[in-house]
Parts: C-alpha cells; sequence; structure tokens
C-alpha cells in the first residue's frame, strides 16, 4: 500500500513555501548587514552618501545576479540607490533578451528575480 495522501503533501509544500520564504528574508537581512559593515555607505553608480536616516535607499546588488551567491568577503555585493540599482537590472534584462534571441532557447518560463526559483529546486530536486 503505497497511497499518497494529498492533503499531507499540499501541507508539506506549504510548509516548504513558508520557510525557504523565512529563509530568504533572513538571509536578505544578513548579506545586506555584512555588505554595510564591509563597504563604505555610498552608491557605487552616482556617489550618493547615506547615513542612518536614508539607508533603506540604499541596496545590496549581486554582481553576477546570483542572490545566492553571498561570499562573505563581498566580492559579489556592491552598493546601490535604489534608483541605480534599478537602471542596472533594466539593463542586464535588456542583454538577457538580446542573449536569449541569440541562443535561440526558449525559456520564457525563468524569471531572473523569481524568488522561488531556488524553492522550485527544492521541491523538485530531481529536475534537470
Ligand atoms: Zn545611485
Ligand atoms: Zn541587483
Amino acid at each position: 500500500m503505497t497511497q499518497k495522501t494529498p492533503h499531507l503533501e499540499k501541507h508539506k509544500q506549504q510548509q516548504l513555501v513558508t520557510e525557504a520564504r523565512r529563509n530568504q528574508e533572513l538571509r536578505e537581512q544578513s548579506y545586506r548587514g555584512q555588505a554595510l559593515k564591509l563597504y563604505p555607505w555610498l552608491c557605487g553608480r552616482c556617489a550618493r552618501e547615506f547615513t542612518h536616516k536614508n539607508l533603506a535607499e540604499l541596496t545590496v546588488h549581486h554582481k553576477n545576479h546570483n542572490h545566492d551567491d553571498n561570499p562573505s568577503d563581498g566580492s559579489n555585493w556592491e552598493l546601490l540607490c535604489l534608483y541605480c540599482h534599478d537602471n542596472e537590472h533594466a539593463r542586464y534584462e535588456e542583454t538577457r533578451h538580446t542573449s536569449k534571441q541569440t541562443l535561440g532557447k526558449a525559456s520564457a518560463s525563468a524569471a531572473t528575480h523569481n524568488p522561488f526559483a531556488s524553492l522550485k529546486n527544492l521541491m523538485n530536486p530531481n529536475a534537470d
């Protein structure tokens, strides 16, 4: 008897989602804290300076655009203000679309900043 129990499965998935989301939030807080300790509080693009008052507008950018790549020496982080950060990602999206056309490979569902990208792997460890 190897009957599945859909209700439990769903419950388990929901737990995974909650857990992954919490982990992600914790991880974000911790790498942001680390990056703010490592680097002076200014935007790497427009050199705008930040204080405790407006620190919320200073964000941590991942140079290789992989939010899971957080080396403790900070080599993948760059402090950017909200505006420059937006710009940086807009530019990245552009190059990504161009290279996708060149490759001719359809991967429409793969969003760059999908917070559940890693979760998908978590739930389907055998995928790919
Ligand atoms: Zn800036
Ligand atoms: Zn970024």
